[in-house]
């Protein structure tokens, strides 16, 4: 399998190349040149597969410059009980008549993106060590991105992480997340801003090649292809759950931000899987939601960018979304180009309405949006009449979730965070704290390894240069 980019660039790589690196030379974002298919008789032969020999089973369509056991090792050492709590890894369980919520958060950090990040973590780990070369990862978080990267990556060899974050302006639960590590390779800088300004830290760091290419940085965002063919993995475990046999369809609803997700469910339905509606629910940051019902793709300034109660999902633009508009534009790299290197920069916004039937029939895709009010009702009744605890991010995918139900599919919302992550919207909500796992009691109490630092490029790149020895 090679990889293209969505602009268009000629150049065509494999899944090794493109798995340390970010964007395409041209700006792009990587995309195998063509989705394997899956069919009724595979589907079959998958069924009941352990988790990680299925991940190993649709990875390998993907990876064939890995050598099929070292990929087979990666997968069985990533997805263990141990590791994420329970032998299913990422298990359904029925909510309503029809209504499912698959759980995606019991990985180390108690959020979805340890599914992908875990797999990340020693993927790099056996890449750098057969190039004989070492990455230091730099990011920005404002909270489970950076949380997720680091449990990841934590006593690795060959990675270091240098994770910035805004002062004092994560949750308490995330602070202490990421703060207690006590590995020598992760490196917490708590910078005096907000979390703009470690994203303009980043990305000016990023910009100097020089120091990039000396110092090796990379990043781990959610544009890197291996993050979300790991995510494929979950839309094949859960529809397996929900379905009894091979010609059954069902929904999925997916709390969204940068479209990283739910972007995984559109290349597991394009590969086959028998997915009816992939349903993008967005909080009060909807450019998402604004793009399925109209058909515009407008991205907000710093002004309309809401903190929200679901904050992991307050972007002003979703990177991963380039790659549906490849998809959607029939692999167009031309277009996609005009549309993100020129509309984009120059207005900001850009208009697909012609094609909205399109991605609404050929691919499935509905929307919607959901505020805090929404959020603590649904918390609220999902307490009360199912009693069991959601987050807010989750209770925005259902909510959202509830308005596309079609009779006789099934639908499953994926749990993306657990409550404990985000308590004082609990708190407000139920009017009690939420459930915290044995493992995190007393998180808040121990020792932490955390250097705050001005915001100023120079400072971080002085850090970084003195602790890559
Ligand atoms: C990152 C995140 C999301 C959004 O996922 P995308 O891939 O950016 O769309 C939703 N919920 C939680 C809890 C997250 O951490």
């Amino acid at each position: 399998m090679r990889y293209l980019s969505t602009r268009g660039h000629p150049d065509r790589k494999r899944f090794s190349e493109i798995l340390l690196e970010g964007l395409a030379p041209d700006g792009g974002l990587y995309l195998p040149e063509h989705y394997p298919q899956v069919d009724a008789a595979t589907l079959a032969r998958w069924r009941g597969l352990p988790y990680a020999d299925l991940a190993f089973e649709i990875l390998s369509l993907y990876i064939d410059d890995i050598p099929a056991e070292d990929l087979r090792a990666i997968c069985r050492k990533t997805y263990t009980q141990e590791v994420f709590g329970t032998r299913e890894i990422a298990p359904v369980a029925a909510l309503a008549d029809g209504l499912y919520l698959q759980a995606l958060s019991n990985g180390p950090t108690l959020a979805f993106k340890d599914m992908a990040m875990q797999l990340l973590g020693h993927l790099f780990e056996y890449e750098l060590a057969r190039r004989g070369e070492e990455l230091n990862i730099l990011g920005a978080t404002s909270g489970d991105t950076g949380s997720a990267a680091e449990y990841a990556m934590r006593g690795k060899k060959g990675v270091r992480v240098f994770m910035t974050s805004p002062h004092g302006r994560m949750s308490p639960f995330q602070q202490a997340q990421m703060f207690s590590l006590q590995d020598e390779n992760i490196h917490n800088l708590a910078i005096e801003g907000v979390f703009d300004d470690c994203q303009d830290i980043v990305k000016a760091v990023s910009n100097d090649l020089e120091f990039k290419r000396r110092l090796r940085i990379g990043t781990v965002n959610s544009i890197n292809w291996a993050r979300l063919v790991a995510q494929v993995v979950y839309y094949f475990a859960g529809w397996f759950q929900a379905t009894r046999g091979e010609g059954e369809r069902v929904s999925f609803a997916v709390p969204s931000g940068n479209f990283g997700n739910v972007c995984a469910g559109h290349v597991a339905r394009m590969m086959g899987l028998p997915i009816e509606t992939l349903v993008v629910a967005t909080n009060e940051n909807d450019v998402l939601d604004e793009f399925f019902r109209t058909g515009i793709y407008r991205v907000r300034g710093a002004a309309d960018t809401y903190e929200t109660s679901s904050p992991s999902m307050d972007i002003s633009k979703a990177s991963n979304f380039e790659r549906f508009v490849f998809d959607l534009l029939g692999r167009d790299g031309e277009r996609v180009r005009a549309l993100f290197a020129a509309a984009l920069q120059q207005q900001g916004r850009f208009d697909l309405s012609a094609e909205l039937p399109l991605a609404r029939d050929r691919f499935g895709f509905r929307s919607g949006r959901s505020t805090h009010a929404d959020r603590l009702a649904t918390i609220r009744e999902v307490y009360e009449k199912h009693h069991r605890m959601i987050d807010t991010h989750t209770a925005d995918g259902l909510k959202v979730a509830r308005e596309h139900r079609q009779p006789g599919v099934p639908m499953i919302v994926l749990e993306t965070a657990l409550p404990i992550k985000f308590a004082a919207t609990i708190v407000e909500a139920l009017r009690r704290e939420p459930e915290r796992p044995a493992r995190f009691e007393g998180i808040e109490l121990l020792p932490r390894r955390v250097t705050v630092l001005p915001a100023d490029v120079g400072r971080v790149k002085d850090y970084i240069a003195a602790h890559c020895a």
